[in-house]
């Protein structure tokens, strides 16, 4: 999950990071009073900042310099609502303003490739790190960091001594760099990025903008992290699908998919994609990946069937199950309880498709339940033509 810059701010403020006052507001009137509260220590300068999860904000217009808490609503007025990249403001930052002498770039995130972790340092941050990053790669440092031993007093002065700061910025900064690695393993990130992290005229060292990704496989030890979700942008049948425990993401076609296991729903959407190609001249797409995993009960199909069948693009339902350690009865009890459980709200035609472990039972038991809307088909090529031509009529 990654968070807004307001929210990676207040984790590092909860792990020693040095960060400046800020408040979020939704309202452009609400900036004036919050403009009052953190500028305070600023002679009334504050920064407004688009609340948006997506970089290059600054050039976008969405961070703008307040010198009064009436230049503050101002601001909001123009950030808010404001497009940044496809991204709709829906919230501002009032933060208190800083007086930059210098901007530095900092971030450490999961390296898969190298399986490590990797520390990215430069005296030359700010805006456009990735140009930086590809016109003059030597003056952005790359440090490996051991996972086991993160970022010590040690680390954080090789990783500035690299990229090549002075030892009496070296001795200003890495105590910041050490309470990073903080929040990095404390709230199990992928990333935590600082640009820019800067040095003020008066020689403080401050975490300016936050950029986090939170580790969702780590969710189980973080109760406070499900606070963090943006509710807001979520698809609601996602949602519905997460409660429910369910592996769904939604796509935009008609044609419903549950499978079992990940491989298999895979290559079903590629199945149904290609028979709405061939017979359907591209009527028919997928409209969904529903993974109900292996021991797929009644439980778990009505739940999946559940979702599907709220989704209102869809027009048909595909349901492909390679019976395994869940024999193929299993699953056909499982899909006719689970009409039965949805009665009236099961209204779209399911194409069936069994094979493997206990196949004749299963399709034995679902001829026997004759629902009018279920059909069944012996191959997987056959089932997705069935779906995709139903979909399309
Ligand atoms: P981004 O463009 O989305 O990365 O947004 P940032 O938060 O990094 O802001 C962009 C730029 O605005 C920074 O690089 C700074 O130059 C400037 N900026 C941000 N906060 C302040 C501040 O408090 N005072 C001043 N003078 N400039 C700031
Ligand atoms: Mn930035």
């Amino acid at each position: 999950m990654d968070l807004f810059e307001y929210q990676a701010r207040d984790l590092f403020e909860k792990h020693g990071v040095p960060v400046l006052a800020a408040e979020v507001v939704t309202e452009a009137a609400d900036a004036g009073p919050a403009a009052e509260r953190v500028g305070a220590d600023s002679g009334g300068v504050v920064v407004v900042k688009a609340q948006v999860k997506v970089g290059g904000r600054g050039k976008a217009g969405g961070v703008k310099l307040a010198k009064s808490p009436q230049e503050a609503v101002e601001a909001a007025e123009q950030i808010l609502g404001m497009d940044i990249k496809g991204h709709t403001v829906g919230a501002v930052m009032i933060a208190q303003g800083a007086r930059i002498a210098e901007e530095y770039y900092f971030s450490l995130l999961l390296d898969r490739t190298n399986r490590s972790l990797l520390a990215m340092c430069s005296k030359e941050g700010g805006m456009d790190i990735e140009t930086l990053a590809e016109e003059r790669p030597e003056a952005l440092a790359r440090v490996a960091v051991d996972p086991g031993t993160g970022i010590d007093d040690a680390k954080a002065r090789e990783i500035l001594e690299q990229a090549g700061f002075e030892t009496a910025d070296v001795d200003a900064i890495a105590p910041a760099l050490v309470r990073l690695w903080d929040v990095y393993k404390g709230e199990d990130a992928t990333l935590v990025e600082v640009n820019p992290m800067v040095r003020t005229e008066d020689g403080q060292v401050l975490a300016l903008d936050g950029k986090v990704t939170l580790d969702d496989n780590a969710d189980f030890r973080h109760e406070d992290h499900a606070a963090l979700a943006d509710t807001a942008a979520a698809d609601p049948l996602e949602a519905k699908a997460k409660e429910m425990g369910l592996n769904y993401v939604k796509l935009d076609g008609n044609v419903g998919i549950i499978g079992n296991g990940a491989g298999l729903v895979m290559s079903t959407l590629d199945v149904v994609a290609y028979a709405g190609e061939e017979h359907t001249a591209g009527q028919a797409r997928p409209a969904n990946f529903l993974d109900i995993g292996g021991g797929a009960s009644a439980e778990v199909m009505s739940n999946g069937l559940d979702v599907i069948l709220n989704d209102e693009q869809v027009r048909s339902v595909f349901v492909n199950v390679f019976g395994g350690i869940t024999a193929c009865d299993a699953v056909a009890t499982g899909i006719v309880k689970a009409l039965e459980i949805l009665g009236d709200e099961a209204t779209k035609p399911l194409v069936v498709r069994l094979d493997g472990n206990n196949v004749e039972e299963g399709r034995a038991i679902l001829a026997e339940a004759a629902h009018p809307l279920v059909t069944i088909e012996d191959t997987m090529d056959g089932a997705a033509r069935r779906a995709a031509e139903l979909a399309a009529n």
